[in-house]
């Protein structure tokens, strides 16, 4: 038995926050009619260079970014545990707060679905967490599939889901949504603060407003 609507999980280093971001989360949180969508900068990701700048400063943008959106939520457990932060361990936190009923869904980006099999303990996320894949129009995941190692294409196989799948149980669903991309990355924008470039209209105010005050990226 299912309780409330989904719960949606958005992790990133978030260095910075910007609007390609905060759109694939608002296209996430309404065709996954989800209740709410959990903000999780990463402290110590394990899977790319370490992030520009502090864990505080990472958090603080997002609570900038996502303040007046009720539904948008920044959740700090990562960066204020110590050693690796590791999705799984995140999942089963939120698991034993949020209880066995409530349907969890991962969001990520078909690029890193791909490389999921390469996750500490990645097939226990399944076990957790639906994981619901935001694709770029025009990039199928199922055309990419057949590329990916055999244990992964199983999980993809046996587990890919409709979207009302998300709100008829707990976890162990793929979903795929066809989700528009921005075309702004956040190394673009610390390459143009370190250049002394506009960022304007790339990220909200607020965060612009906080990366000046704080002379942050001047050096990257
Ligand atoms: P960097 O440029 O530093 O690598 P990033 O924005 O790609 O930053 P993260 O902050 O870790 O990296 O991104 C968090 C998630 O947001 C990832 O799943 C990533 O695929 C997704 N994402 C990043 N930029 C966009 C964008 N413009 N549109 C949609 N999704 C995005």
């Amino acid at each position: 038995m299912i309780s409330g609507k989904p719960v949606g999980i958005f992790g990133g280093t978030f260095d910075p926050i910007h609007y390609g971001h905060l759109r694939l989360a608002e296209e996430m949180l309404e065709l996954a009619e989800l209740d709410q969508l959990r903000f999780i900068p990463t402290g110590t990701p394990p899977h790319r260079d370490a992030p520009e700048v502090a864990a505080l400063h990472r958090s603080a943008m997002v609570g900038c970014a996502i303040a007046g959106r009720a539904e948008f939520l920044l959740d700090t457990r990562e960066v204020e545990r110590p050693g690796r932060s590791y999705t799984v361990n995140t999942l089963r936190e939120l698991r034993a707060e949020l209880g066995a009923e409530r349907s969890l869904c991962l969001l990520m980006g078909a690029d890193a679905f791909l490389q999921l099999h390469t996750w500490h303990e990645w097939q226990s996320l399944f076990g957790l967490a639906h994981i619901v894949v935001g694709y770029r129009p025009g990039f199928r995941l199922e055309e990419r599939i057949p590329t990916a190692p055999p244990v992964l294409q199983n999980e993809y196989r046996q587990r890919t889901a409709n979207v009302t799948a998300l709100a008829q149980s707990a976890a162990g669903g793929i979903v795929e949504l066809a989700i528009p991309q921005l075309e702004i990355s956040a190394t673009d924008i610390r390459q143009r603060v370190a250049a002394g470039r506009s960022i304007r209209y790339l990220l909200p105010e607020t965060v612009t407003d906080y990366i000046y005050q704080h002379h942050l990226y001047a050096s990257c």
